[in-house]
Formats: C-alpha cells, structure tokens, sequence
C-alpha cells in the first residue's frame, strides 16, 4: 500500500457529502466528453475517497482521472449538497506531484514560472514600469502579447485610468490548479516582493489572476472589465460595432468571480447585439484550457474546445467574444476545426478588450 494521503485526509468530511446523485454528471465538461462515471466528478470524489482509506492505488488511471479535471466548478454549482469536488481534486493533485505523478509538460511550465518568472520562459515579456494611482497586474498571457497589452493599456488611460506597472512575476496560479504547492508557495513570495501593494486598489486584465491575488493579497482585485463599465459612457463610443455577438463566460471570471453582468453591458454600449448560448453566465461550459488540461491532455481539451464552440455557431452569432486570453486561443483554434469539420469559415473570436478598443479608438 502506498503512503497516507494526508493533506487529502483533511477533505475527508467533503467526500461523505457527495450522495452520489449524479445530478453533477450532466454539467461535467470531462464526463460529457468521456462518458465514463470515473470521468465524472463524483467518480472523482470516489477516487479521492478510495486514496484516503488505502482502497485505491495512485494508478495511471486513477491520476488521469484526477488530472483531467478543467477546475471549471460547474460541479460545485449543480451539486444539491454544494460538494466542493474541485478542492478534492486539487488536494489529490497536491499529493500525486508531491509522489512525483505530474507529467512533463507541467513539470516544465513549473521549471519555466521558477526561472523566469513566466510560464512561457520568454525574458523580453514586459512592460516599462510607470508609476500611477492604481496597481495594474498584467499577467503572463497578456504579457506575451506585446501589441494588443499596449492598447489595452492605452484604453485604459482613454478612460482615465492611471496604472501603476512595475517588472511582475507570474501570480502562481498556474502552479496551483496543476497541485504544485511547494513551487505554488516560492512564487507567492516572489510575486509579493515584484508586485508590492499597499492599500491602492488593484487591477488585473486576466480572471485567472483575479481569483488567485485575492486569495495571495486577502482583499478585493477588480477585474479590468469592471473598471471600464464604470467608466465607459455614451461619448467614449466612437464606432459602434452594430454587430451580433455570443460571449463566451470563463469559468475564473463567472463562476469564480461572478462577474456577468459586466461584460454584457459593455458589449451592448459598443453597439452589440448578444445572443447567449444555451450554457451562459454561471452555466458556461468550459473552452478546453481550464486547470492544466491543455498541458495534461491535449486531445480532450480540443474536443471540449470544440464542444463548446458548436454551441456557440448554433446561435447564428457573427463573432464569439470571450474575456480571457486563455479562453480566445482554445476557441480560435476550435473555430478552425468546427469549421474544417463543416466546410465552412471559421467563427472570428475577439477578446472583449480588443473589440472594445476598435470601438472608442
Ligand atoms: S470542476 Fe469541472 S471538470 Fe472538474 S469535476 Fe467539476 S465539473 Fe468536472
Ligand atoms: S451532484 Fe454533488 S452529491 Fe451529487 S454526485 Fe455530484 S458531487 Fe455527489
């Protein structure tokens, strides 16, 4: 038998709530594409179960299971008892990468973040430090995107926003919906020594860092799309786009910040007509590179990527906008292959800020 699972032991009570209903299956993005019930969150949660009590060896199928989860808390929303399957999963992470169980391509995002300070090992990616009222976080995704981080900058500044940008360091969230938490907590030092905060508020453009600093820094970060909808009046609009839209909700920003209604009031100021998928605001399904799965297993990330954007074409939609720049690039890519599976052109899919920039440019 293996060594005890302790810090998953801590969860045990969490696994006596699951009832097995299987309400969680329907909501599941994993189990709707395996079709297996060890797929699914309460299989997930049986496994968790099966590794506290020494019932169950850490095998290879076992840590698929656990790996395969996009962290995206659907589960946690339909669950009638609330269970929180997504802390069971990364408990159980936590122990399989302390057993050496993470594959390399984690291994080398993790590698990446510790030499770097970034996940994509790129040292030219950052931005001229300035000083100003609001303490902006840029991210590592945005940071890579030289060009289009510069105008959202500048629209930034357009609404009269003055950030604070100092040479930052990946937040750690990466780190720890892939269960590394000895790596998770050396990054959290190193952020808090780049990225000092007083009492000035705080901005981030990527809903992943939103949820991570609040936990890090214990208080309130907005997202950059809050901000602008406070901000954003008749006369900033330039160029209405008079475009119909369907918005893509990522998971961090919407389940996990509960941040809906926003980006939807902005779309509409811009001039956009939406016309919601069946799975919208705290139903939204995830695009496929949720939680580590686009370094764990690429081919299921694909199929939910395109999962979701069949959802998004059946709503006769010009464009899909989303808000997450992880979330933009599974569904471009989904886009390419639902429209090379129906003979078509692909779907165009904008992040919320760039289409916004052509708006009040
Ligand atoms: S968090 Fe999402 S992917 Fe993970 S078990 Fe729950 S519903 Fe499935
Ligand atoms: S919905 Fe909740 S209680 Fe029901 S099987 Fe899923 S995790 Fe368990």
């Amino acid at each position: 038998m293996s060594a005890k699972f302790t810090d998953l032991e801590k969860l045990k009570r969490e696994t006596f709530n699951c009832t097995m209903c299987g309400f969680c299956k329907n909501v599941c993005p994993v189990f709707l594409d395996v079709g297996w019930d060890t797929g699914s969150p309460r299989g997930r949660i049986t496994m968790a179960y099966g590794l506290i009590t020494g019932e169950l060896e850490p095998d290879d199928d076992l840590v698929n299971r656990i790996f395969q989860c996009t962290q995206c808390r659907d589960c946690w929303r339909r669950c009638p008892g609330k269970t929180k399957c997504p802390d069971v999963v990364l408990a159980a992470r936590r122990e399989l990468v302390k057993r050496g169980r993470a594959v390399e391509a984690q291994k080398a995002v993790a590698k990446n973040i510790r030499e770097t300070g970034n996940i994509f090992a790129d040292l030219e990616v950052a931005f001229p430090e300035q000083e100003g009222e609001i303490s902006l976080f840029i991210g590592c995704q945005h940071l890579s995107r030289t060009n289009s981080t510069k105008k959202n900058i500048r629209l930034l500044q357009t609404l009269g926003v003055s950030p604070r940008i100092v040479r930052e360091v990946c937040c750690g969230f990466p780190l720890e919906v892939m269960g590394f938490e000895v790596e998770c907590e050396a990054q959290i030092e190193r952020l808090k020594k780049a990225f000092p905060v007083n009492s000035e508020p705080i901005l981030t453009f990527c809903p992943g860092c939103k949820v991570h600093l609040e936990k890090v820094f214990g208080r309130d970060v907005r997202h950059v799309l809050q901000e602008i909808n406070e901000r954003l009046t008749p006369e900033k609009i330039a160029k209405p786009l008079n475009a119909k839209v369907t918005y893509h909700d990522p998971c961090d920003l919407s389940r996990g910040a509960k941040i809906v209604k926003e980006p939807r009031e902005i779309l509409k100021k811009i001039g956009c007509e939406i016309i919601e998928m069946k799975h919208a605001k705290d139903t939204s399904r995830c695009c496929g590179g949720g939680g580590g799965i686009l370094t764990w297993d690429v081919e299921i990330s694909d199929r939910m990527g395109q999962a979701r954007m069949e959802e998004a074409v059946a709503t006769g939609a010009e464009m899909v906008v989303t808000a997450c720049p992880t979330c933009e690039q599974t569904l471009k890519k989904a886009a390419r292959a639902v429209a090379d599976k129906n003979s078509s052109k692909p779907v165009p899919v904008y992040h919320i800020l760039d289409l916004l920039f052509k708006a009040i440019r």
